[in-house]
């Protein structure tokens, strides 16, 4: 589905930002896709990897609401294959830090199924709470 690119006041300021988390990885991309080609768990995300890095640079402040920075599992295979030697794995983390920063988690612990959280490994809780909640 084709959205709209929203712009503000805020959108240059947005893109600095993250550009400054990631060490200029913003300015590097080139728009090329192989990272969205490449992704393993591209199918469960809501947006593809290249878009996430699009509207950063356009300073679209969307895809901080988007599934696709929460779904992406850092496993470097994007890096690895892009041209531009963008490491995804670092803006999705910048973006999960700037909504975990505003308070908001990704995970609300309390409302787990106390059966399935039996269930999971100790390692996988902490892993999960280290990455979705702030
Ligand atoms: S592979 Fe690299 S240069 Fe190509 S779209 Fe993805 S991040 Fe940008
Ligand atoms: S680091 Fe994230 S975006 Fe890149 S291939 Fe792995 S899961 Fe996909």
């Amino acid at each position: 589905m084709t959205r709209v690119v929203m712009l503000n006041d805020n959108s240059e300021a947005f893109t600095k930002k993250v550009n400054e988390m990631t060490n200029d990885m913003i300015t590097l991309c080139e728009q090329c896709g192989i990272c969205s080609t490449s992704c393993p768990v591209a199918e469960d995300m809501d947006i593809p990897p290249s878009e996430i890095m699009r509207l950063v640079q356009l300073g679209d402040e969307y895809v901080l609401e988007t599934k696709a920075i929460w779904v992406c599992a850092s496993c470097y295979t994007c890096t690895v294959r892009c041209p531009r030697g963008v490491d995804l794995s670092k803006v999705t983390e910048a973006l999960r830090q700037i909504n975990l920063r505003t308070n908001v988690n990704y995970l609300d612990i309390d409302n787990l199924d106390s059966e399935e959280v039996e269930e999971l490994p100790a390692i996988a809780l902490v892993s999960a709470m280290r990455k979705y909640t702030g």
